[in-house]
């Protein structure tokens, strides 16, 4: 992991409050303020949003990782080692991510924002396509670490629907393997040890570069690079706001930051952006 760069010359002002000691209707408001003006809006997400849908945070105790051994699933192993691609599958067949899982208001507020016409992209950490689901539509969702609803074949590049898939395992495939080519299928989501899809780190770091608000929401920001795309919009000048249940690394640099449920903190702040452009 890199340090965090802090851009130069933001410092916290003596003698005004911290903005976590504002209480939440001030801060609310502001963020709708904040929102209101705006022209260009990127929202960033964290596991802390899908955790509201019943997806467990990998990296929580009691997530997966007490189950099964993260090194296991590194990218290296799951393409030289057919045990390991075994393991893989057996714990996706398990349903450690469900195809079931559904949006929260959080994800629904995010929606919202883009019908408002105030959206111009989310770039996401989480895996579980409910921004999507929510009404997000997909070439605005920017999936830093993929989208484990689908598999993709690593020799000819087709894509299938993991549902597809998971009817294949029920039905006793213990390694699925390419319908087209027999290559290696895995699923779309980044694994440990893997790059991070080239194209969608590039539009990411363009759109967080030229935002000028740019809105983090369940994310701790200390998994990179992703979380240098807070860094690269304040570095451009651009407004930031963290919702977030702990503290992050950019607390420093945040315009408006909020100590909440990200449920609740976005339920309200799209009921003051709709007062607000309706009033
Ligand atoms: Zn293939």
């Amino acid at each position: 992991m890199s340090p965090v760069r802090f851009p130069n010359g933001v410092r916290l002002i003596k003698g005004t409050n911290p903005v976590w000691k504002q209480n939440l209707d001030t801060l609310v408001d502001r963020v709708a303020d904040l929102i209101i003006n705006a022209k260009r809006i990127v929202i960033f997400t964290g596991a802390g949003i899908s955790t509201e849908s019943g997806i467990p945070d990998f990296r929580s105790p009691g997530g997966i990782w007490d189950r099964f051994d993260p090194d296991d699933f590194t990218y290296h192993k799951f393409i030289a080692d057919p045990e390991s691609r075994r393991k893989q599958w057996q714990m996706l067949r398990e349903g450690s991510l469900t195809t079931e899982a559904k949006p929260n208001p959080t994800h629904y507020a995010i929606a919202e924002l883009d019908r408002l016409g105030k959206l111009d992209c989310v770039i996401t950490q989480n895996v579980d396509n409910l921004h999507q689901k929510a009404g997000v539509p997909s070439e605005k969702v920017f999936e830093l670490h993929g989208n484990m609803l689908w598999v993709v074949c690593l020799s000819c590049g087709r894509r299938y629907p993991l549902e597809q898939i998971k009817v294949r395992l029920d039905e006793g495939e213990e390694v699925p393997d390419c319908e087209a080519c027999h290559g290696i299928l895995k699923p779309d989501a980044v694994f440990f040890g893997e790059p991070l899809p080239e194209k969608v780190l590039k539009e990411a770091t363009s759109r967080s570069s030229n935002c000028d608000l740019f809105i983090v929401i369940g994310s701790t920001l200390v998994v990179y690079p992703a979380a240098y795309m807070s860094v690269y919009a304040v570095d451009s000048g651009a407004k930031l706001v963290i919702i977030n249940l702990s503290s992050t690394p950019m607390d420093r640099q945040a315009t408006a930051l909020i100590r909440a449920k990200a449920g609740e903190a976005m339920s309200r702040v799209i009921e003051q952006v709709r007062e607000k452009v309706s009033g």
